[in-house]
């Protein structure tokens, strides 16, 4: 019932022992507060509690396991009721901002070759009130969560339906309230999506996983890139920002050895060009069996980072580091879908 809209939880409780509206929007408020329990709905009557309890379950969701890196960082590992499992992850970047990372599929279809989530394969698109539990869960857990980014397990544009509804409930303002400005969705590059995402919502920050601003490497790191060429995808994202007038993050996957020469940083800074841009560059969070064409791939030395760095600095762009954090739960970046 957590992350239900009003109007499903209205048809939800039909039949049996409906309930009146009042106590359907109380039901509503609890639920948009992040309540674990229906006994901690205490201006529902004892007795209707108790039907609620017999007849429904607050969570469709458990968290199976959490697991707590040294550097802040906290993976949850949740079951959802089909039996599949996914991962959220409380990021932590020591400074005081507590960021909720969620997943929006079980697997991934997009099957970047970097990223272990890719290497699962994909088996659903999760439903809104999957995607509310994972943040309540998360929230109880660190109340001052301040912000949150689609970029776990899934590709958020190829089930933004759900998403959409999804961040209805995280920015209600009589709920979570949190703003818009505060959520960031990263796609792996999806054309109609973006254009989608434009046209109807949800107004959210967006990043995309560039990784390679060179056609033929990224359809071979990034299997989606063939149906999203980058000159479409260039297109997408200028119409996007003409529509929802926020910077985009530009993030770039770095593999030691592979996408981080002058011809990179050539076809990178040519990409962003006219965009209202930042890059973010994430060097590679390792995960053991993932090939890049029968080579394992590994993550570049810091020289090779800072000289790409500076390389992309001195074409004027504008450039920042991702923290390596949660490797030691295997939750950083890419390495989400190690539920035992
Ligand atoms: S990086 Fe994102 S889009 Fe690519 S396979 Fe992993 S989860 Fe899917």
């Amino acid at each position: 019932m957590a992350g239900l809209l009003p109007e499903e939880i209205a048809r939800l409780t039909e039949g049996g022992a409906s309930f009146p509206s009042y106590r359907l929007k109380q039901i509503y408020e609890w639920t948009r507060r992040g309540v674990l329990s229906f006994d901690d709905m205490n201006n529902l009557p004892p007795e209707m509690r108790k039907s609620l309890k017999s007849r429904f379950r607050l969570f469709s969701s458990a968290v199976s396991a959490v697991l707590e890196d040294e550097d802040g960082t906290v993976k949850f590992q949740i079951t959802l009721e089909d039996g599949n499992k996914i991962e959220a992850v409380i990021l932590n970047d020591g400074k005081g901002r507590k960021t909720a990372c969620l997943s929006v599929q079980a697997g991934c279809p997009a099957a970047c070759v970097f990223c272990k989530t890719g290497a699962l394969g994909f088996t659903r698109n999760l439903k809104a009130g999957e995607i509310t539990e994972e943040y309540i869960f998360l929230k109880k857990h660190a109340p001052d969560i301040s912000h949150i980014v689609i970029m776990g397990m899934g590709e958020p544009l190829f089930n933004l339906e759900e998403l959409r509804k999804a961040s209805g409930f995280f920015c209600d303002k009589e709920g979570f309230n949190i703003s818009r400005r505060r959520i960031t969705l990263s796609t792996s590059g999806i054309v109609p999506g973006i254009r989608d995402m434009a046209d109807n919502g949800p107004d959210l920050k967006l990043a995309l996983s560039l990784t390679s601003a060179r056609e033929d490497l990224r359809a071979r790191l990034m299997p989606v890139a063939k149906d999203n060429p980058l000159t479409l995808l260039k297109e997408s994202l200028v119409y996007f920002q003409k529509k929802q007038k926020s910077r985009i993050t530009l993030e770039a996957v770095l593999l030691g050895g592979i996408n981080t020469g002058t011809e990179d940083a050539r076809a990178l800074s040519c990409f962003a060009r006219g965009l209202d841009a930042v890059i973010n560059l994430i060097p590679w969070n390792p995960v053991d069996g993932l090939l890049f064409e029968g080579k394992a791939l590994s993550p570049p030395p810091e020289s090779e980072i800072a000289e790409y760095e500076a390389a992309l600095k001195n074409r004027g762009l504008n450039v920042t580091r991702r923290y390596k954090k949660g490797r030691g739960v295997m939750g950083a970046c890419g390495q989400l879908g190690g539920c035992p």
